[in-house]
């Protein structure tokens, strides 16, 4: 039997109206709206891309959003300061920044990405916040593994006691995600508060041996690699959820890292791409911009 399609679009289009309201609420308790900037280095045509949809995202939405552009010969001393600069609001006002990756291979990512100030890293990558992830009290999560984590929630997928297979340990994706999957959930929190996490987690990664017979464990499988349809139907337990984080472009069209003919014979539940994970992406970025505002304040 074909595997019910988990759509990102979809969920995507939910929270994008549940922000809505709560942009205006904000705007109108604190007489304006939330300002993401973003930081385009170069002219890479799929960055350009993914920066002009985010950027109508926050439109949507009602987030004020600006895109400052540097040239792809830009040293890390410059990006550093370009970012400092628009921390301490001589860019105008930002509640958020998001400094756009991959950054020409010449320039030091990590010195430019902990430039942006722990409190305005709507992204999740500064090491402050990575590491209130990694003790249980997130604050801006990644917003991959944010929307992962929410598409699981939103489709009824336990992972409470349940074994997560990540294949992919990147800071940005993979990560992060077996750290939100992981987390134990409080206690006292009510039950809708405690999904998403209490999983059993497993990262795989290009030193993995026989990585088939770990990711057949899966009771929900993560591919988070860049290896066009790499996770084949072999490699799937029956009925397994399998969630697909890949962008790949091959002869001009979107795949994942999923071979999502086959696997659908055998997973229970699995993201398209595009339409899956790609949108909650964009989606967590609102709501982790909203959050900074919210955080911040002001009037
Ligand atoms: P990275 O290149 O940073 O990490 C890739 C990971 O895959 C590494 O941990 C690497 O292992 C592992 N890997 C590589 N080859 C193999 C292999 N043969 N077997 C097992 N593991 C392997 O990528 P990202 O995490 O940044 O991105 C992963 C994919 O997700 C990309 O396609 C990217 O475009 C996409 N992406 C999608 C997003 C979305 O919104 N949908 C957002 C961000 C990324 P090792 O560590 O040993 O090198």
């Amino acid at each position: 039997m074909a595997a019910a399609i988990l759509d990102g679009r979809a969920l995507a289009t939910r929270i994008e109206d549940e922000l809505r309201t709560e942009v205006g609420t904000f705007a109108t308790m604190f007489r304006g709206r939330p300002r993401l900037v973003v930081v385009l280095v170069g002219d890479v045509a799929a960055s350009a891309s993914y920066v002009k949809s985010k950027s109508a995202a926050a439109t949507r939405v009602g987030i004020d959003s600006e895109v400052i552009t540097a040239p792809a010969t830009a040293t890390t001393a410059e990006l550093v300061e370009l970012v400092q600069t628009i921390a301490r609001g001589e860019r105008g006002r930002a509640d958020g920044i998001l400094v756009q990756l991959p950054l020409p291979p010449h320039v030091d990512t990590v010195a430019v990405l902990d430039a942006v100030p722990p409190d305005l890293d709507v992204d999740g990558f500064h090491p402050h916040n990575a590491g209130l992830l990694s003790q249980g009290r997130p604050r801006f999560v990644p917003c991959t593994a944010a929307g992962v984590q929410r598409l699981l929630i939103d489709a009824g997928i336990e992972t409470a006691g349940r074994h997560v297979v990540i294949v992919g340990r990147s800071d940005i994706v993979g990560k992060p995600l077996a750290l939100l999957l992981a987390t134990k959930a409080p206690s006292t929190a009510a039950p809708a508060a405690r999904h998403g996490c209490d999983a059993t987690v497993t990262i795989c990664h290009s030193r993995s041996a026989d990585l088939a017979a770990i990711t057949r464990q899966a009771d929900i499988l993560v591919a988070a690699v860049g290896r066009p349809k790499m996770i084949t139907a072999e490699m799937v337990k029956p009925g397994a959820a399998v969630i697909d984080v890949g962008i790949n472009r091959v002869d001009g069209r979107l795949v994942g890292d999923v071979d999502f003919d086959a696997v659908c014979e055998v997973a229970g539940q699995i993201t398209p791409v595009p339409g899956g994970v790609g949108p909650l992406t964009v989606a967590m970025l609102l709501a982790n911009t909203l959050l900074a505002a919210e955080l911040r304040g002001h009037g």
